[in-house]
């Protein structure tokens, strides 16, 4: 069995984490979030192949469609033996080390490594450790290595009317020096490596900082009482972790201690232990909801955010929206109403958005969006794009008012909303046991992340799941601006209490 690079940059930035992978492959996550960020990988990988003119690709595939590593790394060497200039997936192996480069582009003394990331941050530490490996495993191969390279997006590109320019679009940053330190630090890593992964015993780790991005953070903190400092809202993970240090754990103790001063994680910590029902700030809410006037809006938008960008005149990782959903009430006691759009998969959607949203959504009114400074910098963003719709949008964006306020100012708070005040969090904790209103219920897109992966695939699928993908996108947004309608009932029936 090899030891692959994948495996190597788990070890070295956490000896646990990579056990678990290997010992508990049910909890690696393969969520919406995971398969897009892999298909965005694939598809700035592509991409870059092309970067420094033609190249041979020796991935080979066995008849499982696994990859057959041997025939790689024959390939590769009859590749190099040819005089070929730039070799995609050019596979090594060394006393069980195994790497494929990215890009192995040939120059007057030797070779260079090309690691392609489809990231816009080409320093992180676990990159070096990464391209050290390789160094290390294609020296040991014999390779004459003379640069390394880490190709990266750059995000201050923006797409021209002329297409996309691939030495613009990507970042070639030379890591020669800090992948040469790092390279003293393989062998001691790769000694670790062989006990960890060799062992039955899960590694102790103390939890640190980057633990708060780590897919295995529930499964390292599962003997903790729950609820627990971790589940503070917003507090900082450094903070958080200086509490459990301390020994302050649990809500219990973290009261006791008298740590927490914020308003909003003392009514957290409070309504946890006791049974607390429902607190709201009567005239607080009051006054937020005299800011709501009639005509009565409730807009949403889903956005994709393409790392090569389509849109002329858009950076890679531009939001993009494609669609919206919009609730109105147009008096007091009115019947609600609803509008919608969803743009074409594989367009351009923003003028069409712009204009749909100008039909919609008369100038002068009060529209609510939950967490309005997504929606805000979207109008900007559309009304720059078109300035002859930019007064308009921009009235728009003038009249919103966030219905996140209460919540995040601390005015309405029940224990079933925990540390998060999302929507998602909001709704249920409100509107308890509603199946109507339960994101569970939908089809296939239950968040956004689902809703921005679906979107730009829905063009390469067959009518049928076209129309069905159309419809669970639109299910979807419509339930989001349902949740904001609810959510203001429940505040405006506080109030009348
Ligand atoms: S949560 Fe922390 S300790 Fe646990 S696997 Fe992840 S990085 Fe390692």
């Amino acid at each position: 069995m090899y030891l692959s690079k994948t495996s190597y940059v788990r070890v070295w930035s956490c000896r646990k984490g990579a056990w678990i992978t290997q010992n508990h492959p049910e909890l690696v996550l393969q969520d919406e979030n995971t398969l897009a960020r892999f298909r965005t990988g694939n598809e700035v990988g592509d991409l870059a192949r092309g970067l420094f003119g033609p190249f041979v690709n020796v991935t080979a595939l066995k008849e499982d469609g696994s990859l057959d590593l041997p025939r790689m790394i024959e390939n590769t060497r009859e590749e190099m033996e040819r005089g070929t200039s730039v070799i995609c997936e050019a596979s090594f192996s060394y006393e069980g080390l195994y790497c494929a480069v990215d890009l192995l582009r040939r120059n007057e003394d030797g070779w260079a490594i090309y690691e392609v990331k489809s990231s816009s941050d080409g320093l992180q530490d676990k990159y070096i450790a990464d391209v050290s490996y390789q160094k290390y495993v294609l020296e040991h191969c014999g390779v004459n290595v003379t640069g390394v390279f880490l190709v990266c997006i750059d995000t201050s590109y923006v797409l021209g009317p002329e297409g996309l320019d691939l030495n613009g679009f990507f970042q070639i940053n030379d890591l020669w020096e800090q992948a040469s330190r790092e390279q003293q630090n393989v062998p001691e890593i790769l000694r670790t490596a062989e006990q960890v992964l060799a062992s039955d015993q899960e590694p102790h780790m103390e939890l640190a900082e980057g633990c708060k991005d780590c897919v295995y953070f529930q499964y390292c903190t599962r003997d903790l009482p729950s609820p627990n400092v971790f589940e503070l809202y917003r507090l900082a993970m450094k903070k958080k972790l200086e509490y459990y240090q301390q020994g302050l754990v649990s809500f219990e103790e973290l009261e006791k201690a008298g740590v927490i001063k914020n308003v909003v994680q003392k009514r957290q910590v409070d309504f946890a232990l006791r049974e607390r029902g429902t607190y709201a700030d009567v005239n607080e809410i009051r006054e937020f909801l005299s800011g709501l006037t009639y005509p009565l809006y409730f807009l949403d938008f889903e956005t994709m955010q393409p790392a090569i960008p389509f849109c002329v005149g858009t950076h890679p990782f531009a939001q993009i929206p494609f669609q919206y959903s919009l609730h109105y009430i147009e008096h007091e006691g009115g019947e609600l109403k609803h509008r919608e759009f969803l743009a074409e998969s594989g367009t351009d959607p923003r003028r069409a958005i712009a204009e749909a949203l100008c039909r919609d959504i008369p100038a002068n009114v009060c529209v609510t969006a939950f967490n309005k400074a997504f929606e805000c910098t979207r109008l900007k963003e559309l009304a720059a794009t078109f300035p002859d719709l930019s007064e308009h949008l921009l009235a728009i964006e003038a009249n919103i008012v966030d219905l996140l306020t209460p919540f995040q100012k601390g005015m309405y708070y029940n224990k079933e909303m925990g540390g998060s005040f999302s929507i998602k969090s909001v709704l249920p904790a409100i509107c308890p046991g509603d199946p109507e209103l339960d994101y569970r219920g939908l089809e296939g897109v239950h968040n956004g992340s689902e809703a921005m992966s679906v979107f730009p695939r829905i063009q390469s699928m067959p009518p049928e799941e076209q129309a069905k993908a159309r419809e669970n996108l639109l299910a979807y947004c419509r339930l989001d601006t349902l949740a904001m309608v609810k959510v203001w009932e429940a505040l405006k029936k506080a109030v009348t209490i």
